[in-house]
């Protein structure tokens, strides 16, 4: 999937946040921006959790678990739930048991959730942050993972009756057709690609 492409169906702030964590990797193009804790440590300095002293094994686990959990869940908000969200929202809730998320009030008296961290932690739970607010707007469910299953980029349905199913329709959409179409033509299953 092409960065361009991928814009034209980015999140709504705070939401795109999540967005593009989920897609620091790309199974399309083959890149993955969590693959080592030093692309880690870059990623996250790109995207303003500086200072970040370093990332280390558990750290670098632990993002990758939520960036995948994350994933299945948005899958479903395509597919529907399954078991895997089921599984997916276990694990998320003992990550979310370990965070250190907070409740405070600004200086206007609006209560808001906060995270007490800098760096790596700090990213962990903006994502979860972003994630309840999408949650209260009613645009969680709006944010989806591709349904082509060798893609599963992340983009934001803004359609009206909430119908998207591709991160781009002349790409994912039409070889998966093509796929079904052959297999049923064949009379046996097919690698499309
Ligand atoms: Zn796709």
């Amino acid at each position: 999937m092409s960065e361009k492409a991928a814009q034209t169906k980015q999140a709504p702030e705070t939401l795109d946040r999540v967005q593009r964590f989920v897609n620091t990797r790309n199974r399309m193009r083959g890149y993955d921006h969590l693959e080592s804790s030093k692309e880690a440590r870059r990623w996250l300095e790109e995207s303003g959790y500086s200072p970040v002293d370093s990332v280390g094994d558990t750290e670098l686990a632990r993002l990758r678990e939520l960036r995948e959990g994350l994933r299945d869940i948005l899958l479903s908000h395509n597919l529907g739930t399954s078991l895997e969200v089921t599984k997916a929202s276990s694990r998320l809730n003992d990550l979310v048991s370990t965070t250190g998320l907070g409740v405070s009030f600004d200086s206007a008296g609006r209560p808001l959730l906060c995270s007490p961290f800098t760096g790596t932690e700090k990213a962990v739970e903006d994502m979860l942050i972003a994630a309840i607010r999408a949650g209260y707007e009613g645009t969680w469910q709006r944010l989806k993972a591709c349904a082509n299953k060798e893609c599963q980029w992340i983009f934001y349905d803004a359609s009206k009756n909430r119908s998207g199913s591709w991160c781009v329709m002349e790409i994912c959409g039409s070889r998966v057709k093509m796929r079904s179409y052959r297999e049923r033509h064949s009379g046996t299953p097919r690698d499309a690609s």
